[in-house]
Formats: C-alpha cells, sequence, structure tokens
C-alpha cells in the first residue's frame, strides 16, 4: 500500500481520497476548505496543514483542483510539489485543465527528474462515491503501469491514451461529444413535443434506434423516461452547466490551437454560454432543455 498525498478535497477529490483510504492507502490531503479536511479526517485520512506536508513523505501524489491555474500554483510555485516531492515521486493530476498547462507542468515536473501523468476522469461524483470513474491517462507507459493500481481503487476503467497531454484531450473530446449530444437530445424532445409526439415515445422509439445515446438513454433531460436522470429532480447536478461550460471552452481553445474544423463545438460553447447565469451555473448540464424547450421566437 502507498503513501499517497491528495491536493484538493472537494466534490470529487473528496470521496476519491475515501476509496483510497478503504483501499488500505494512507493518504495525508490538504485543501484550503476546512469543511473538505474535516470530510478527510472523518474517512480516516491524515489531514495536512499544507500541500508541503502532504507531499513530502509520499509516494505517490494525486491532485484533483478546479482549473489549470490552480494545478500549476499548486505544482510550480514555492513550497508546491516540484520543489518538496522526494525523487521517485509519481505525479497524477486528475483535474480538467488544458492540454498547454498539463504537458507544461509535466515537463517541469520531467525536469527535476520526477514522472508526472496526466490523469482526468468521467463519471462525475456519484462514480467517485462509487469507485467507479473512468480514467484517460497520458504520459509514460512505465508511469502509467505504476499509477494502475492506484487509479483502480478509484475507478472502474484506466486506459492510456497515449503521451503527457492526451488524457485531456481525450477528456475535452469525449466532453464535446456529450455537450452536442445533449442538445440534439434537447432540440429533438422539444421538436416531438411541437409535433404532438410525446416524450416518452420518442425515447422508446430513439432509444431502440440511431439516435440513441448515453445523452438520451442513462440522462435524458426531460423528467419521465430515465427516472434516475437530474431532470427528475430539478435538474440539481451532476454535472453542473458550468463544468460543462468550462470543458466546451477547453476543447474550442485547443481546437484554435491545432487548427481544427469543430463547428457543432463552437456552437454547443455558445449555447451554454448563453444559458450559463447565477440561477444555472450550479444546475445539472441537462437543464439546457428549459431553454432550448422554451418557446421559439
Ligand atoms: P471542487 O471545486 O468541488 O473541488 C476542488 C477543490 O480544490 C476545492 O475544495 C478547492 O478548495 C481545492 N483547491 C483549490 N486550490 C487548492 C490548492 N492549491 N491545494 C489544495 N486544494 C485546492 O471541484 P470538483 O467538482 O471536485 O472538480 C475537480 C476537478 O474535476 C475539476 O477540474 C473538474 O472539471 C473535474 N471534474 C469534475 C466532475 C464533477 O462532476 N464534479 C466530473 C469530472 C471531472
Amino acid at each position: 500500500m502507498a503513501r499517497i498525498g491528495f491536493l484538493g478535497l472537494g466534490n470529487m477529490g473528496g470521496p476519491m481520497a475515501a476509496n483510497l483510504i478503504k483501499a488500505g492507502h494512507d493518504v495525508a490531503g490538504f485543501d484550503p476548505v476546512p469543511a473538505a479536511r474535516e470530510r478527510l479526517a472523518v474517512a480516516g485520512g491524515r489531514v495536512a496543514g499544507s500541500i508541503a506536508e502532504a507531499v513530502r513523505d509520499a509516494e505517490v501524489v494525486l491532485s484533483m483542483l478546479p482549473e489549470g491555474r490552480h494545478v500549476r500554483a499548486a505544482y510550480l510555485e514555492a513550497g508546491g510539489v516540484l520543489e518538496v516531492a522526494a525523487p521517485g515521486t509519481l505525479l497524477i493530476d486528475c483535474s480538467t485543465i488544458d492540454v498547454e498547462t498539463a504537458r507544461a507542468v509535466a515537463a517541469a515536473a520531467a525536469a527535476r527528474g520526477l514522472a508526472m501523468l496526466d490523469a482526468p476522469v468521467s463519471g462525475g461524483v456519484g462514480g467517485a462515491t462509487a469507485g467507479t470513474l473512468t480514467f484517460m491517462v497520458g504520459g509514460e507507459a512505465e508511469a502509467f503501469e505504476r499509477a494502475r493500481p492506484i487509479l483502480e481503487a478509484m475507478g472502474k476503467a484506466v486506459i492510456h491514451a497515449g503521451p503527457s497531454g492526451n488524457g485531456q484531450a481525450a477528456k475535452i473530446c469525449n466532453n464535446m461529444m456529450l455537450g452536442i449530444q445533449m442538445i440534439s437530445v434537447c432540440e429533438a424532445m422539444a421538436l416531438a413535443e411541437k409535433l404532438g409526439l410525446a416524450h416518452q415515445t420518442l425515447f422508446e422509439i430513439s432509444s431502440k434506434s440511431s439516435g440513441q445515446c448515453w445523452s438520451l438513454t442513462s440522462y435524458c433531460p426531460v423528467p419521465g423516461p430515465v427516472p434516475s436522470s437530474p431532470a427528475n429532480r430539478g435538474y440539481a447536478a451532476g454535472f453542473t452547466v458550468a463544468m460543462m461550460r468550462k470543458d466546451l471552452k477547453l476543447a474550442q481553445e485547443a481546437a484554435q490551437a491545432v487548427g481544427a474544423r469543430t463547428p457543432l463545438g463552437a456552437e454547443a460553447y455558445q449555447l451554454y454560454n448563453l444559458f450559463a447565469s447565477e440561477e444555472t451555473r450550479g444546475l445539472d448540464f441537462s437543464a439546457i432543455m428549459t431553454m432550448i424547450g422554451g418557446k421559439a421566437d
């Protein structure tokens, strides 16, 4: 079992750290938010007072932070991970961030002789709690093999996506598909209703036809057809509007950087931008149905 330093004990990091503890690992965690540290203590982890304290004795460092700027700060600043980690420590960042930051921080780690993986996840808070996340991992094959048993304590699928940054590339490509597909299901449901076709009937037909996709069959954005979907509980998240907007923005930035054509990804980003407000940003991303299903001009 490994000594693990865990940075970022929020909605995702908290339950991920708890699953590592359940699997028998020794976890020292840091988060600036007192309630997050308290949850780690309740789960049986050791609370560290700083990044340095969490990382100093660790064999593996895991981070689950909001955005690229937080990852840069935690790893690169004075007193941060790269300054403090002992030789041989394996670094794994599970946050969803831009490919460029992931590659830059991994290169800085390599310059200090430390192996670093980008390992963003799919599966949300439910998957983090149940230990059923999918990890998409970028970095050296040898580091990936070292990380695999640690990640398996938190997930059901651990997939090597190629060199550094490719985990983030996989994540933003996947979430761009998800955002576009969710909007397509919302549009179809709205059109069906106006044509006099019940949501439930379209669901029964399309879930067995070529329009079938996860946004329809597992996460249906209208109440009724999939009782477990957020639409049945006032669109309580789940995966928030703010997060979908963030991931679509990352996809657009990446597309521009490499000259890829993503017209529907661009449109999906614009629609989530339009929908995201103070009131809606914390709702589940399937709540965009309330905008798309509204009255046409
Ligand atoms: P969150 O805001 O709940 O948690 C992030 C935590 O990081 C916070 O508790 C914050 O205090 C902490 N933090 C910030 N700076 C820190 C530092 N320097 N050291 C230690 N801790 C620090 O966010 P979350 O929902 O847990 O998401 C984390 C990441 O996972 C994001 O990149 C997000 O896009 C990604 N993600 C989230 C979901 C989801 O459904 N919530 C799903 C897949 C991926």
